[in-house]
């Protein structure tokens, strides 16, 4: 008797391999009792949640049910189609990964997701959400679909994800690593890759392109040209991209200042579009969940983005980066806008204030059709 196909994956995925060394036939015994239990409890239904390969920084123990991996920044896909629970920052949920000194939930900005077999998956320490935090609360996502980016928010020494896999929703974490869960039966290091998603062209929106706009007193009211805003302070930042910022108070729940991008190469019948926001070269972006909203040519707000700019590596470095916020189907006229409603007011971590930074979007052309958030 062969320790099966199951232990093959075991094999194959580089761990240990229990039943090769265990000679007591009472031992594997017990060991083939425990695989049994965990395959009646689901079918394989998770798939990579990232693009191409990475590698594990952090496995699964009784003190860390989850494992890391080393997703620097980059974009972070539902492993499996479910309902959007929870995008949040905080929670009373006391399986939530904290320190020791530090009772706020340690996973930062993270996602929560149920699935139809009851399972649960967790993605902890996000720099980006794809959904906003309070009304996207039971989107209903697709496998595959982006959902935020990696980063480096909560309790983490350095940017990475928490995957998480639970049961139910406030029972303890499983393994992730185990073939019962995987659709290809061998989650591992590496994974079947998913394959990035092609570049069929792509445009950026800055402040020379004419299709930026930036002003106050609410969304789109008060317009003003280039260099002409008192709230928006323009740096001397190389173009294309020289970033404006603005001070965040945290104490509103009205977009005062607002900047605007507006689509541009966009097709009237619409096509799919990754957009990415540029964070760029300084060290002065402290925000947290600035807003990155999509309206319609009608003003409609379709779906918003939540970036973390203290999360993002210009924080601390100065690297300028670019962000995806999700992939969307757009149209003629649509725009992007972010203004100064965001999450200062619920945490408050400035001193004084924070900055908000808008600095240029860019928008790459997808192939249809397109797991996208908004259609
Ligand atoms: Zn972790």
């Amino acid at each position: 008797m062969g320790c099966g196909g199951r232990a093959m994956n075991y094999v194959n995925a580089g761990k240990t391999l229990l039943c090769f060394g265990i000679t007591s036939a009472t031992l594997y015994f017990v060991f083939l009792t425990v695989q049994i239990a965990e395959a009646q409890t689901s079918a394989p239904f998770l798939i990579s949640p990232y693009y191409g390969t990475t590698t594990i920084s952090q496995v699964y123990s009784i003190n860390h049910r989850a494992y890391d991996l080393l997703l620097r920044y980059a974009p972070v896909l539902a492993a499996e189609s479910g309902t959007l629970k929870r995008v949040e920052w905080f929670s009373n949920d006391p399986l939530c990964h904290q320190s020791s000194t530090n009772t706020a939930c340690g996973f930062g900005l993270h996602i929560r997701m149920q699935h139809p077999n009851g399972y649960w998956s967790i993605y902890g320490h996000l720099s980006t959400t794809g959904f906003d935090l309070t009304t996207n609360g039971n989107a209903v996502v697709s496998q595959k679909q982006f959902i935020g980016n990696s980063g480096h928010t909560g309790y983490s020494t350095g940017p990475h994800l928490h995957l998480e896999i639970r049961p139910s929703q406030s029972g303890n974490g499983v393994d992730p690593f185990s073939p019962n869960l995987w659709e290809d039966g061998q989650w591992a290091t590496p994974s079947r890759p998913i394959p990035v998603p092609t570049n069929l062209g792509e445009t950026v929106v800055y402040e020379d392109t004419g299709g930026f706009t930036k002003g106050n007193g609410g969304p789109f009211n008060n317009p003003c040209s280039p260099g002409s805003c008192f709230e928006w302070i323009g740096t001397t930042g190389t173009p294309p991209y020289a970033p404006y910022y603005t001070p965040i108070y945290g104490n509103s729940s009205t977009p005062d200042e607002w900047a605007r991008w507006q689509t541009q190469g966009v097709p009237t019948s619409g096509d799919f579009y990754n957009v990415q926001v540029h964070m760029p070269t300084t060290t002065i972006s402290k925000t947290w969940q600035a807003r990155y909203v999509l309206i319609d040519n009608l003003n409609n707000v379709l779906a918003t983005g939540v970036v973390d700019q203290a999360g993002l590596p210009n924080s601390t470095f100065t690297q300028s980066q670019w962000v995806s916020v999700g992939t969307y189907f757009l149209k003629t006229g649509y725009s992007i806008y972010t203004h100064d409603v965001t999450g200062e007011g619920i945490e408050g971590h400035c001193p004084v204030y924070c900055f908000l930074i808008v600095d240029a979007v860019k928008l790459i052309k997808r192939p249809a059709p397109f797991q996208i958030i908004y259609h």
